[in-house]
């Protein structure tokens, strides 16, 4: 069993799918400190997490950290995506705020892409990251918001392939594609040495 350090649900839906066929069960924790969130990347942060999750739970975390990035704005929005346009911004304001700062700067429809990172910590008297993997989808940013579906930056970050935006997409599709599918399949592939498996579930 692996406890997965989220406080959205349906994060917690999305992982029971991948590691149930490995027979591992993912059980949401509730009731989780507030992590700072203080790396510089969204690798740093996912163990950040896990670690602070693992030794507060005294069992093995799952934790995730991920982001938009647009590489033409020095990679903002970044570890900052959640948080782009103040500490409490909406994710209307944020991506008004990425579609100003791409005005600012003369750039339409610039490449970007999500990624997302995971890492899985045990406790113990030294609490450590066992696994780590990560996952991107390759997008271009749309100026003018589309699609009802997803969340944060979804109504404009266009996925070429289906010429349309991540919030067009039926919410199966958009798992499949999508940057953290990527880094649970990837985080599932390594699941499947039965070492790693046994530090994590002895
Ligand atoms: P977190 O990793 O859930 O904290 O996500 C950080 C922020 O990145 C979110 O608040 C969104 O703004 C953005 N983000 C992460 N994943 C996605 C996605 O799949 N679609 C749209 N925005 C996302």
């Amino acid at each position: 069993m692996i406890l997965v350090g989220s406080k959205n649900p349906k994060k917690l839906l999305e992982v029971r799918e991948i590691l149930a066929p490995l027979g591992i069960r993912a059980v949401i924790a509730v009731n989780l400190p507030e992590v700072e969130e203080t790396g510089a990347s969204f690798r740093e942060n996912a163990a950040l997490k896990a670690l602070a999750y693992a030794s507060f739970l005294r069992a093995p975390c799952l934790a995730d950290d991920s982001g938009l990035v647009v590489p033409a704005l020095d990679g903002e929005p970044g570890v900052r995506s959640a948080r782009y346009a103040g500490e409490k911004a909406t994710d209307e304001e944020n991506v008004r705020l990425l579609i100003r700062r791409l005005e600012e700067r003369g750039l339409r429809g610039p490449a970007a892409y999500f990624q997302c990172n995971l890492a899985i910590a045990v406790a113990g008297p030294e609490p450590r990251v066992v696994v780590e993997a990560e996952g991107r989808v390759e997008g271009v940013i749309v100026h003018r918001p589309r699609g009802e579906h997803g969340f944060g930056y979804d109504p404009v970050f266009l996925y070429p392939p289906d010429g349309c935006t991540t919030a067009e997409m039926d919410p199966d599709r958009k798992n499949a594609i999508s940057h953290r599918g990527a880094a649970l399949r990837a985080l599932a592939q390594k699941l499947g040495d039965p070492a790693l498996r046994a530090e994590i579930d002895p």
